[in-house]
């Protein structure tokens, strides 16, 4: 339930104590506000802890139902201009912040798959594809949640408020890569699934700025897409609907306070132990070794909006240091990675550019459950063909190293052409995204770390369906590909020399489930056990969606928002142009109908807006 019953005295046990470091903490540091010591005000009614789809959401909403709301964000804030020219610029496409890289792009090595995510004021969305498909029929029927509600409902309408958001439209063009597409779905008698993606993008007059064209002139000016295939290292030419250009926009116009370049360590009840006295977080500066910049804040409640591998890792620190000793046994268990493949054809010479479109422009499925999209990095993308080689069959951990090296040998001239000249290599290759909607699942199993705090995250295979390392499917378009073309075919680095495959969709971890022993939260995203803590983001996707996941993401977190009423003492919605609200149904009626007549808690203090000033890319 929310906080709209009374206080409880502080509990016993670690609850208590610090709720009495609190107090001392606030009486000796003028800088945080009094009322707190007597548990009666909040720096923020709610924290988010990340800003990608789940985080961004939750917070529109919540700001548009009268709370005070605060995102914390461990990457950094990116204007337009800021985004690489090229990803060979590693400052600025990179995230590693430990050695100075502080882009957009995360990479996590695991021993069974190699993950790549987002980073920065907007998550995902500053260098994802664009592509927003609703989720195979499967999706909603998968034995981790299907059981619960009839899901394809539940979630109908808010598909529709996302998609209406996310400005998704079609894309219409048809370049090479599409053709080629098009011909291999003729050849395997999957023609009539080609279609055209979904995107998210502005296709306005190309080049040109506009006022808003979204939501009738209040979100920002935008100017069409040139085409130049990019997307995915970032959008410089203000084209690409990332979160920025609208959910983060308006929740910043409504008072949303964004803080970057600070990495959530630790959530920790104040007072009971179940959190319904609210929340204290620890922060640092994201990447300090020595100046570490320590800072807490308290919350009401919070939402756990990290992306899968950040929160995650989060709350199994917190389970671990103590934190939050109650969360389910069931942590870091059915996380899935779309079962994916990525490959690559690059062409012999410069005669085809496949470059010259939208990073994803259509797709097919060659038989139902799997799926098969052309992807483009664009010629800023060019740094990307270290990450693939020589394609290799199906092998082992054992015998695919040896397949490789053998492919090398029989392809000498293809593979010193890829290590040593990869020149104009994006615009001459053709990316095959594979995915399926297949029941296979790993662990994220937490480690202790020695000599340091916390823990780290190791993979582990479910027994009975681990994920895929080789996916046959995407072997044979690939091949027909290169044959066509004359070019040569390639898997991911790692795929094909260590037999780990790579995923830009990795999902799960703390999942829905009916209860403790099934799920991590509940069908409304609650953690089980605690009070106003909830998980939002791709860990709490139960199942393989077949497709890329952002606009589940964000459909389930409309929905989970569509359950919190309005704060209490608020009788109305915060304005917002009707294009940017929620689908209304009979229970958000109610919603905000019991919230009317729910009484006035004490306003949160302005202490926290002080610190975290935006950090700009330099
Ligand atoms: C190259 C690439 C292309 C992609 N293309 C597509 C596509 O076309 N369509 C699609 O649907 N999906 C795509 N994806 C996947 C998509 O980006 C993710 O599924 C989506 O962003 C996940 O949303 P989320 O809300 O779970 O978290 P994210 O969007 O990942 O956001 C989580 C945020 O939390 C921050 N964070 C993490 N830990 C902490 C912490 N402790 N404290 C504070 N902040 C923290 C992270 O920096 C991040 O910004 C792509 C991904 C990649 C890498
Ligand atoms: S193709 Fe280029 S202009 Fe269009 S959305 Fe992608 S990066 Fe922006």
């Amino acid at each position: 339930m929310f906080w709209l019953h009374s206080p409880k005295s502080p509990d016993t046990g670690d609850g208590k104590r610090l709720f009495a470091e609190n107090m001392v903490i606030r009486l000796l540091d003028p800088n945080f506000p009094n009322e707190l010591a007597c548990g009666m005000a909040f720096d923020y009614d709610w924290v988010i802890i990340g800003s990608g789809f789940g985080g961004s959401v939750s917070a529109l909403r919540l700001s548009e139902k009268g709370y005070k709301v605060a995102v914390i964000e461990v990457g950094q804030r990116f204007e337009d201009e800021d985004f690489a020219k090229t990803a060979w610029n590693f400052r600025r496409y990179f995230w590693m912040p430990r050695i100075g890289l502080r882009g957009i792009l995360r990479m996590s090595p695991f021993k069974d798959v190699f993950v790549v995510s987002g980073s920065g004021v907007g998550g995902g969305s500053l260098g994802y594809a664009n592509t927003l498909y609703r989720p195979l029929p499967g999706f909603y029927k998968d034995p981790q949640w299907g059981g619960m509600a009839d899901w394809e409902v539940e979630l109908g309408h808010h598909y529709l408020t996302a998609e209406r958001i996310l400005g998704v439209t079609l894309y219409r063009d048809e370049g090479p890569a599409d053709k080629l597409l098009r011909e291999y779905a003729e050849a395997t008698g999957a023609d009539n699934t080609y279609a055209n993606t979904q995107v998210g993008v502005y296709f306005g007059e190309s080049g040109e700025t506009v006022k808003d064209p979204f939501f009738g002139g209040e979100g920002p000016d935008r100017t069409g897409c040139i085409k130049c295939g990019s997307c995915m290292v970032g959008c410089r030419h203000n084209a690409k609907n990332t979160l920025v250009k609208n959910y983060l926009y308006f929740a910043e116009k409504l008072g949303a306070r964004v803080f970057p370049g600070r990495q959530v360590q630790e959530i920790r009840p104040i007072g009971a132990t179940d959190g319904s006295e609210g929340y204290e977080l620890k922060t640092k500066r994201s990447g300090g070794m020595f100046r570490k910049d320590k800072k807490t804040l308290t919350a009401r409640g919070v939402v756990v909006s990290a992306g899968p591998l950040g929160t995650n890792r989060l709350l199994a620190d917190c389970v671990h240091e103590g934190a939050l000793p109650n969360i389910s046994d069931r942590l870091g268990y059915v996380v899935r990675t779309n079962s994916e493949a990525i490959q690559a054809v690059t062409a012999p010479n410069d005669d085809i550019d496949f470059s010259e479109s939208v990073a994803i422009t259509s797709s097919i499925y060659p038989d139902p459950q799997t799926h098969i999209e052309v992807v483009t990095y664009g010629k800023a993308g060019n740094v990307m063909s270290r990450l693939f080689t020589i394609m290799t069959g199906d092998g082992t951990r054992l015998t695919r190293p040896m397949k490789w090296f053998a492919a090398m040998a029989r392809h000498p001239l293809a593979t010193l052409k890829l290590v040593f000249a990869p020149r104009n290599w994006s615009q001459r290759t053709v990316i095959l995204l594979v995915m399926q909607s297949l029941d296979s699942a790993m662990r994220l199993k937490p480690k202790r770390r020695f000599f340091v705090k916390g823990v780290r995250l190791q993979t582990e295979q479910d027994p009975e369906r681990p994920n895929p390392t080789f996916i046959p499917a995407a072997e044979a378009a690939t091949k027909w590909f290169a044959e066509r073309i004359g070019g040569t075919a390639q898997s991911s680095i790692v795929e094909s020399s260590l037999n780990i495959p790579t995923t830009a969709h990795i999902l799960g971890g703390a999942v829905v489930g009916e209860s403790p022993e099934t799920g991590v939260i509940d069908a409304d995203h609650h953690v089980f056990g605690y009070e106003n803590l909830l998980v939002c983001d791709g860990s709490a996707v139960p199942a393989n969606p077949g497709v890329n996941p952002s606009l589940s993401i964000t459909a389930m977190t409309e929905r989970a928002m569509s359950k919190i009423p309005l704060a209490p003492g608020v009788t109305e919605l915060a304005h917002l142009p009707d294009e940017a609200r929620a689908a209304v149904t009979p229970e958000s009626i109610d919603l905000v109908e019991a919230a009317a007549s729910a009484p006035e808690t004490t306003g949160p203090s302005e202490t926290a807006d002080t610190w975290g000033s935006p950090s700009p890319v330099s």
